[in-house]
């Protein structure tokens, strides 16, 4: 029942063509994070802790052992490399493994340790001895899931008697036998299938319940539905795990409606800044114009590697081209491309074997390129309207805490309609952009 992408978000579909604006797709984009998987954030920020249940009890560890698990789980941790609790880790699990258990909602940017929480707490709730479906984890796409289904076999190494099963699409089930795994992990629409529709295990038996993503899974069509009836289909004691990215009055809600008297554990997102950047704009007379800046300014990169951001595809093509007609090696990441694609042409320009790289608004925050210092606005961000995109502008510009070295942005304007873009992004960051002379290249070095 999951016919592939139906993400509500995410234009990448319909513009084949490539003319309209390239955006970045939720679910792709948490997966591309996860699979360049660079090990834990490390974050300073502060936790905030909110708890509805007064009787539950809150504490913190500081390490793995304080947990008491059992020992092949501890052994699973720490051939994963683990060493010590990550800052959410620390609040999360004594409350994700209490007993009796806590029901909890969490949100903290992707990398800072969720899944690593909460596959723990599935894989210590099993009882072994109990053949059937004692843990449900929905993910929003199959390649999610399996990511998921993979930190859970890896923790899980030294425990051989827990039994996984995904429940995502081309997964076939026998109709007339009993699933006898204890751990489903799967996407919505494949979980109802077999649990609602064909009644291959008993949704009141599941005592561990996860919504893995919740924010990606509002953001597909018909996800959030489906993740309301399996969760009606529960029983009252089973508990309620939510964990999100992001936290916006629309996931709140829907967390909500799924998880009663949450402990509520929040991590604050590292602000990016433009405090390290020197902004500068560029004028130039049309699309050859701005060729001709980038020209100027790709020679005067010497140390480190720039991102230059396109609105469309077909520019980003167009430009890509060009350049190498001109022998420049350049790499392009556009929305069509597949996620593995993605992951090689990051791979490779990570690894410096390209100077620049030529993208559209689909790498967006949270793909940070540490050596990158110089950031070509080929075209200033604009929303549908052709407003100033701020929010944008900052993704592309911005550092956070973790890259804290300098930066160069530089904005190529070819009109009035991108000049008064520039100036309201000048305004709204208070942050001045200066005139840039790409022919005296040294006002850039
Ligand atoms: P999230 O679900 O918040 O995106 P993950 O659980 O996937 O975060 O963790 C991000 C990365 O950090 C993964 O590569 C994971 O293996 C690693 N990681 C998670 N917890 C720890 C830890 N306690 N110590 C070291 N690395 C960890």
């Amino acid at each position: 029942s999951d016919n592939g992408k139906t993400y509500t978000t995410g234009l990448s579909s319909k513009t084949a063509d490539g003319n309209e604006g390239d955006t970045a797709d939720p679910a792709e984009t948490s997966l591309l994070i996860k699979i360049l998987g660079k090990g834990l954030v490390n974050t300073k920020l502060s936790l905030d802790i909110q708890q509805k249940n007064p009787n539950s009890p809150l504490h913190s560890v500081k390490t793995f052992e304080a947990l008491h698990l059992k020992p092949e789980l501890l052994k699973g941790i720490y051939a994963m490399g683990f060493n010590t609790p990550s800052k959410i880790q620390e609040t999360a699990l004594p409350t994700l493994l209490a007993d009796p258990p806590q029901n909890m909602i969490a949100q903290s940017q992707s990398g800072t340790g969720k899944t690593a929480a909460f596959v723990l707490a599935m894989l210590s709730r099993v009882n072994v001895n109990l053949n059937h479906p004692q843990v449900l984890c929905l993910s929003p796409t199959y390649e999610l899931a399996i990511q998921t289904g993979e930190v859970a076999a890896r923790m899980g190494q030294f425990c051989p008697e827990i039994k996984l099963r995904f429940a995502v699409r081309g997964e076939e089930v026998d109709r007339n036998k009993r699933i006898s795994e204890h751990i489903l992990i799967g996407t919505p629409g494949k979980m109802l299938d077999w649990g609602l529709k064909f009644r291959l295990f008993d949704m009141k038996k599941i005592t561990v319940f996860v919504l893995d993503e919740a924010d990606v899974m509002i953001a597909t069509q018909g996800h959030h539905d489906q993740c309301i009836r399996i969760h009606k289909m529960l029983s009252a004691q089973c508990q309620m795990l939510f964990f999100s990215a992001t936290y916006d009055k629309e996931v709140m809600d829907f967390a909500r409606l799924i998880v009663t008297e949450p402990t509520i554990i929040r991590l604050m997102r590292e602000e990016e800044s433009l405090d390290n950047i020197k902004q500068y704009y560029v004028k130039c007379q049309n699309e050859d114009g701005k060729y001709n800046a980038i020209q100027n300014i790709y020679g005067c990169i010497s140390i480190g590697q720039a991102i230059i951001f396109c609105h469309t595809r077909r520019t980003a093509a167009w430009l890509a081209a060009k350049m190498t007609t001109d022998c420049h090696s350049v790499a392009v990441l556009s929305g069509d491309l597949t996620v593995e694609q993605r992951l090689a042409v990051l791979d490779r320009f990570r690894s410096g074997l390209e100077k620049v790289l030529i993208t559209t608004n689909v790498l967006s925050r949270g793909i940070d390129i540490e050596q990158v210092t110089i950031v070509v606005n080929f075209d200033l961000p604009v929303d549908v309207r052709g407003n100033a995109d701020c929010e944008t502008y900052l993704h592309r510009i911005g550092r956070t805490g973790r890259f804290g070295k300098s930066g160069i942005a530089i904005n190529l304007i070819d009109g009035e309609k991108s000049m008064a873009v520039c100036k309201a992004i000048e305004n709204h960051f208070k942050k001045e952009i200066q005139i840039l002379n790409t022919d005296c290249a040294d006002d850039i070095e």
